[in-house]
């Protein structure tokens, strides 16, 4: 094994470490296994029901009328996520898409989108139209659909409940709450509080539409919004549902009416489900479907020996590595450029793809200061595979998510702690 590691030329000290480190985590593992299990029967028992058969996976070109394996497809993903319906399309290309999609399909003029978890993903500023810079044509603003916000709670990080329902106004039609943190710093929530939130907003307005983005959340806990409530999920397939096969994708499952509304709103009305060819996607998008536990699982083991062993080195993360986790995204603390760069390094350096590739700090447009993103992927953008990036200043913290293979975010993690190990010999020689 030693041997094996010593291609990376990873010291024999850090293994044993990460010997230690891995001992430690077993309580953390054994509920990461525990939620895979889970999940993992209810996608196979959902794909079985839908009775997926392979000779429906060749899908349909052009108008894409009667594409069995699409349709099954969107049955398993409608048991699996516990919804009457789901639209799981290669015409969605990723999630910024498939949330404009449900927006545009449920908000009229007039009516008023209330965000409950503080400003959403940064992608959807545009979208709604938040952004002061940038034109907001084509926004929902611009299509005369209000938007307000009411942040997270300061002392719990969780929703505000009792905030949110006294400001649910007659025009609101839809609430939207967001699983994860994205690149934010406030913590990703749990799927009890999101189903308590959910229920505390139909007790007073059941007319009002919950839709939950879910990217990055799936598969990360028992149960998914939907199955407590939520009239909409949302996500991409090139996170954690598409198991890291899907090369494109995005998807909505929910109540039959919304998900109808979101149909007509992708293709046209009166075509709604049933248009949308699979165009030979339907084995990855399936596959990858079925996989996505166990990939998922393998990105919080990842994650939380990243976080054990920096934790050792004495920079923080979050969260912490026994926290339970609600998404695939952390975050680690540095404090100074130099290993930062370093950690970034190693990510790449780590991937199965693109390894040979140094990433660099760089003035990217929209920032202040220097960024530097890590990502090998075998899926352009994917973030259910290892990346890693962050805007090189104070604190000097790194966004890192995914990971397809456990043994993959180990090397990365390894290597670049022994490059941090390196660099710090040669400063004190
Ligand atoms: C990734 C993500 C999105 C959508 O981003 P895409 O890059 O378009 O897939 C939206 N919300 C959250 C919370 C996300 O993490």
């Amino acid at each position: 094994m030693q041997t094996m590691w010593n291609r990376w030329g990873i010291r024999p000290e850090l293994l044993e470490q990460a010997k230690e480190i891995e001992g430690s985590l077993a309580p953390v593992w054994k509920r990461i296994a525990e939620v895979r299990e889970y999940n993992q029967l209810k996608v196979l028992s959902a794909l079985q029901e839908a009775r997926i058969s392979e000779s429906d996976f060749g899908g349909t070109t052009g108008y894409g009328y009667d594409d069995k394996g699409r349709d099954q497809l969107e049955v398993a993903f409608a048991k699996a996520f516990g919804a009457e319906a789901a639209l799981v399309r290669a015409q969605i290309s990723a999630g910024t898409q498939a949330l404009t999609v449900a927006f545009f399909g449920v908000l009229r003029p007039g009516d008023e989108l209330l965000s409950i978890t503080g400003t959403p993903y940064d992608t959807l500023a545009r979208v709604i139209g938040l952004d002061e810079e940038k034109s907001n044509e084509g926004s929902l603003k611009d299509f005369g659909v209000h938007y307000r916000e009411i942040p997270l709670s300061e002392q719990t990080g969780g929703i505000d409940v009792s905030r949110v329902c006294e400001e649910l106004r007659p025009e609101t039609k839809l609430v939207l709450i967001q699983r994860s943190r994205g690149y934010g710093l406030r913590r990703s929530l749990r799927v009890k509080e999101i189903g308590e939130a959910i229920a505390a907003v139909k007790a007073r307005r059941p007319d009002v539409v919950v839709m939950v983005d879910n990217c990055y959340g799936e598969f990360t806990d028992y149960q998914e919004p939907t199955e407590l409530g939520a009239d909409l999920c949302v996500g991409s397939l090139i996170k954690n549902p598409g198991g890291g096969l899907a090369p494109t994708g995005g998807y909505i499952v929910g109540k039959q009416e919304w998900v109808e509304r979101c149909a007509n709103r992708l293709y046209a009305p009166g075509l709604g489900l049933h248009a949308g060819p699979s165009l030979g996607l339907n084995r990855a998008f399936t596959q990858g479907f079925f996989l996505a536990p166990h990939t998922v699982s393998e990105c919080l083991r990842g994650l939380s020996f990243a976080a054990a062993l920096f934790r050792a080195r004495g920079f923080e993360s979050q969260p912490a590595p026994e926290e339970e986790r609600s998404d695939i995204i952390q975050t680690l603390t540095f404090h100074s450029p130099e290993p930062m760069i370093a950690f970034c390094q190693a990510i790449q350096q780590a991937a199965p793809v693109d390894s040979y590739v140094r990433p660099e700090p760089w003035p990217m447009p929209g920032y202040a200061c220097d960024v530097i993103m890590a990502a090998g992927a075998f899926v352009q953008g994917s973030s259910i595979e290892l990346s890693a990036d962050g805007p090189v200043e104070e604190p000097y913290t790194v966004f890192m998510q995914g990971g397809l293979v456990y043994e993959n975010v180990k090397l990365a993690a390894l290597l670049a702690c022994e490059q941090i190990l390196r660099a710090e010999a040669k400063e004190q020689a």
